[in-house]
């Protein structure tokens, strides 16, 4: 995988690019923008460029050792440090580990790149030991941060660091990268460009994750009015965000639809029939509590609330809800 690989993402491709082509590289960078729109991927492949011997206009060959070696997290010189799982911060210990490392000479790299993942998630302790680290930088050494919002970091990181800016991808562009290259059919595409808000590796992930067959049996459940089905707390955890994000644009396109939206606006677009049974069964009033009570259990989700609870809450406010007929 290469730079040619990440998709909409030219002017921060072509600003990496430069910076290695005019010998402008900095100690430290910040990759900005949503989950999914290829930071990591730009951030692997600029460790690339920095030491394959057969760069030609920015872009790594790919094909020698070391671009192999770093695709397959195995060189010693290229690191990325991760949170163990969501809601984790980055460990302190970690971090010191990173930074004793970096001031020692490369294996065999000419620069060590250091790519931290989720930097917003490193606490006080660990965000004020790695700024003494950029304030004196080592010699042989690049360190990347990838972050959602630079807002959620230390200003006096984001001040000696130099910020790229990834976006998400226009709507179109997904689905057509989604049909040509992924063999999903248009209606699915439509949902996956529509669900991932237009990060293309959002959308591949729910592609992975089999996210059809999840939507299915989540359909079955609210549509059936049983008050059996609408026992949530049993989504796994890693799964919640998902489901949460699938029951809000359910229920917006039930919205949608009643309000007398266009098919194309629809993020189901192929369960059309049944949103419009749903569209004619529910009363706004209705639909908007919902949509409201999925908002504010995200926004418990995002303060680590009991998980159980909370899907627990929902999913009798759905039933209460939904099956009353209007
Ligand atoms: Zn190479």
């Amino acid at each position: 995988m290469s730079f040619k690989n990440l998709k909409g993402q030219d002017s921060a491709v072509g600003y990496l690019k430069a910076s290695l082509l005019n010998n402008r590289v900095s100690h430290a960078y910040i990759f900005s923008g949503p989950d999914g729109v290829g930071k990591r991927l730009a951030a692997i492949n600029f460790a690339k460029a920095l030491n394959c011997g057969n760069v030609k206009s920015g872009e790594p060959c790919d094909q020698c050792a070391l671009c192999k070696r770093v695709d397959s997290s195995e060189h010693p010189d290229i690191f990325l440090l991760r949170r163990g799982k969501e809601g984790d911060s980055i460990k302190i210990e970690d971090v010191r580990a990173l930074i004793k490392d970096a001031y020692l000479k490369p294996f065999e790299a000419c620069k060590k790149v250091y790519i931290i993942e989720g930097a917003e998630y490193m606490k006080h302790e660990a965000a004020n030991a790695l700024l003494k680290t950029l304030e004196e930088p080592p010699a042989d050494s690049v360190i990347i941060l990838l972050a959602e919002n630079t807002k959620k970091l230390f200003h006096t990181i984001v001040s000696r660091c130099r910020v790229v800016k990834f976006f998400p991808l226009k709507l179109k562009e997904v689905e057509e990268i989604l049909t040509g290259e992924h063999s999903l059919s248009q209606a699915q595409a439509h949902t996956l460009a529509h669900l991932s808000g237009g990060r293309l590796g959002e959308a591949l992930k729910f592609k992975e994750e089999d996210i059809f067959t999840k939507r299915s049996l989540l359909i079955k459940k609210i549509v059936s009015g049983s008050r059996a089905d609408f026992d949530f707390d049993d989504i796994p955890k890693e799964d919640i965000r998902i489901y949460l994000d699938m029951i809000l644009a359910w229920y917006s396109d039930i919205l949608n639809m009643k309000a007398g939206a266009e098919d194309y606006m629809l993020v189901n677009i192929d369960e059309k029939d049944i949103i419009s049974n749903e569209a004619a069964r529910l009363s706004f009033d209705h639909i908007e509590d919902i949509i409201n009570s999925v908002i504010s259990t995200m926004i418990y989700m995002d303060r680590n609330a009991n998980q159980k609870l909370a899907m627990s809450v929902l999913g009798m406010k759905i039933r209460q809800v939904g099956v009353c007929t209007k």
